[in-house]
């Protein structure tokens, strides 16, 4: 079975958006590596940003052992991730070290930069891991070809423009919903956040929500969207709906 790699900007977006491609791949016996770009260093209202990216690191761990998973952090810096020569070095060398025949990243558009400078960093580093020459941070072999390249839905499916961004096929998530919402309360910091300042419990209930969108937009009670980057020298063959077929549906047309 292929290993699976989620390449995403912060340590919680792998479970608000594939975490039920994970379990669904993970439950066929494919490796799953989840990557965070930053450690999540911003993301608290009072603790300084060494400490919350220590919890952080260890609730993208813990989440990560569900699917089970191996978590890994580049330690880049939450609000700063660029595309750059550091960063593609970087997310170079851990695809030599996982190996992925499968790849998923964040949204190339999308509401906040992070998430759009990680998709290109993670389509940089499927390009070049097979090329010999190209600059990386350790001695690993080169992959032997591009992996197959996924991008996930934008957050609330919308560009920044609030135009509609339509993922090219919708993946059934409805049995592993709970398993989802688990997997996303590993992230306690965060949820406890929102919860403090909304008085609700929105950190679940927004991932609740998105999952139903995306689910309206080819009658299914729960999904998750993706598009493939088919893109020169990427391979064009679907090998993620291929695993999960009858589960992967194209949109429906608006009516
Ligand atoms: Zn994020």
């Amino acid at each position: 079975m292929p290993t699976v790699l989620a390449f995403m900007a912060h340590p919680d977006d792998a479970e608000f958006l594939c975490a039920g491609a994970l379990f669904l791949l993970a439950d066929l016996g494919c490796e799953v590596h989840v990557a965070a770009m930053a450690p999540g260093d911003c993301g608290s209202p009072d603790k300084p940003a060494e400490e919350i990216a220590a919890i952080r690191r260890e609730e993208g761990r813990k989440a990560a052992k569900l699917y089970p998973g191996e978590f890994h952090c580049l330690e880049e810096r939450d609000l700063q991730i660029h595309y750059s020569p550091a960063t593609t070095k970087k997310a170079c060398s851990l695809l030599r070290k996982v190996r992925p025949e499968i790849v998923i990243t964040q949204s190339p558009v999308d509401y906040m930069l992070d998430h759009e400078e990680t998709a290109r960093i993670a389509r940089a580093a499927c390009f070049n891991a097979p090329i010999p020459n190209a600059p990386c941070e350790d001695d690993s072999a080169p992959l032997g070809r591009i992996p197959h390249l996924y991008y996930v839905n934008a957050v609330e499916s919308v560009g920044i423009y609030g135009e509609p961004v339509k993922p090219s096929f919708l993946l059934d998530i409805a049995d592993v919903m709970e398993r989802k919402t688990e997997a996303l309360a590993a992230h306690d910091s965060q949820r406890e956040w929102l919860r403090k300042q909304h008085g609700i419990d929105e950190y679940l209930e927004s991932m609740r929500s998105w999952s139903a969108e995306a689910g309206r937009l080819a009658g299914l009670e729960f999904a998750e969207g993706f598009r493939q980057h088919l893109g020169h020298a990427y391979p064009h063959d679907n090998l993620f709906a291929s695993l999960l077929e009858g589960r992967c549906h194209p949109p429906k047309e608006a009516e």
